[in-house]
């Protein structure tokens, strides 16, 4: 999907707009315990287009002074987006920290849509011609708040969409992507992956983001590891911000079938990691729970068991992946990886047959009855998959009320008792018979 983001300085109504575009879509995803949402990246569509959208001012860079702030968040945005939407406010007019956001968006060379926020009524549209100084052409009056201009500067933002939005790989590839925060060793493991010397990813100016992934073969399967390039970039302040690793990693993840989480063992499980695996698993991809730098800690028969206690104790939700334990400085184990990879790949993209399904369905419901509410009692009628990637099951039933999350968890480890499902989440909907 093509990404836009948004930039401008303090209280021009980023947020607002963000917030407007994307709707309410955001809320109506899974609810995960544990997964607080960072509202800085979503998804969004206006009419035929579909795209994702990052809100840079909702990405806390620290103490730096504002200029600076200011200056990190529209090289973010020049990192991240194919289209940049500038912000300015209509009621304050051009002011000078609006120009120096013009002069670094002026040397990107990335196309910027220029809206001026705030022009609340047609007679305040005089307003926008002031904006023309900027540089970027035609000003696209909008007003967050009461939701008027957007369709007009999403489709001009839309004439900017590439027409090639990175490579599709046949579907027998593997895509996996390693995410996790700065420092826990994830180039590492890359290199100890593909071997030190066969990786040179060029990240030069202007290459298209299909030169940022890295396609390897291995015993005869092959692989691509998803945004490589995004992990060995280093070195600029904000790479190390929370919220700039939280997007690299979304934006990974998108585009993976199987998710390395990789934690440090040195240092244990942080908020962020947890953040992080919560979008793996809410995006319905494979994860694999992957503690580098176990080459680092001292050990002894009972460490491993801690660690895994621990882990499953913070990614209740991550139930399902299996955990390695490696080091990508001595590479031990970082053989073991790739068959997990392997499997739960596998498992990720598994079809069932109908009839051994509903056998297991029905053998779990004679098990332990379906809830009753108020005197009516679920009836599970039939169940079928819909999808895979990740496989998705719709139980057809009487009243999908009365399927509530309890009994849907213990169909789930029912089905994942016949099926295996190892490495991947399952999803399990119920849908009124008609
Ligand atoms: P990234 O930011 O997640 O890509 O992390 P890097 O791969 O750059 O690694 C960060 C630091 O951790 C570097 O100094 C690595 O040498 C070190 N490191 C990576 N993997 C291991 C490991 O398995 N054991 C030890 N002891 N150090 C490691």
């Amino acid at each position: 999907k093509p990404v836009i983001a948004i930039v401008g300085r303090p209280n021009v109504g980023k947020s607002t707009i963000f917030n407007r575009i994307v709707g309410e879509r955001v809320s109506i995803v899974e609810d995960v315990p544990g997964v607080t949402r960072d509202r800085i990246y979503s998804s969004g569509e206006w009419l035929t287009h579909d795209f994702n959208i990052i809100d840079t001012g909702g990405i806390d860079i620290g103490d730096e002074p504002f200029l600076e702030q200011i200056r990190q968040q529209a090289e973010i945005a020049i990192d991240e987006a194919d289209v940049i939407i500038f912000m300015t406010n209509g009621r304050e007019g051009v002011t000078a920290a609006d120009e120096e956001v013009a002069k670094i968006l002026y040397k990107s060379r990335k196309p910027v849509v220029l809206a001026v926020n705030k022009v609340d009524n047609p007679e305040m549209k005089d307003q926008i011609y002031d904006f023309y100084a900027l540089g970027f052409g035609d000003p696209f009056p909008i007003s967050g708040s009461h939701g008027l201009g957007l369709g007009d500067l999403l489709d001009e933002a839309a004439k900017h969409f590439p027409k090639f939005d990175g490579p599709d790989y046949a579907d027998d590839v593997i895509k996996f992507s390693l995410i996790g925060r700065p420092n826990v060793g994830k180039s590492s493991l890359v290199n100890a992956l593909l071997g030190e010397e066969r990786v040179i990813v060029s990240d030069i100016e202007g290459t298209t983001r299909d030169a940022i992934d890295s396609p390897y073969k291995y015993n005869g399967k092959e692989y691509v590891i998803i945004d490589t390039a995004g992990m060995r970039k280093k070195g600029k302040v904000y790479e190390s911000t929370e919220k700039y690793s939280v997007l690299r990693a979304l934006r990974a993840i998108e585009r993976s079938d199987v998710v390395l989480v990789v934690l440090n063992a040195e240092e244990g499980i942080r908020e962020q990691d947890k953040k992080i695996a919560g979008y793996a698993h809410e995006a319905g991809r494979a994860v694999i729970i992957v503690v580098n730098k176990w080459d680092a800690i001292e050990k002894d028969e009972k460490t491993m068991k801690d660690f895994e206690e621990k882990i499953r104790a913070h990614f209740l939700f991550l139930d399902y992946a299996p955990i390695i334990y490696l080091s990508a400085l001595t590479k031990k184990r970082t053989h073991t990886l790739i068959p997990v990879i392997d499997q739960a790949s596998e498992n990720h993209a598994i079809r069932v047959q109908t009839n051994v399904l509903n056998e297991v369905v029905m053998d779990a419901v004679a098990m332990n009855p379906t809830p009753t509410h108020n005197g009516n009692r679920l009836k599970i009628y039939y169940t079928t998959q819909v999808a895979i990637k990740p496989p998705t099951f719709v139980v057809f039933v009487n009243d999908p009320e009365l399927l509530h999350f309890s009994y849907e968890r213990f169909l789930e480890n029912r089905i994942r008792d016949a099926f295996g499902f190892e490495g991947t989440p399952i999803r399990i909907f119920g849908r009124q018979r008609k």
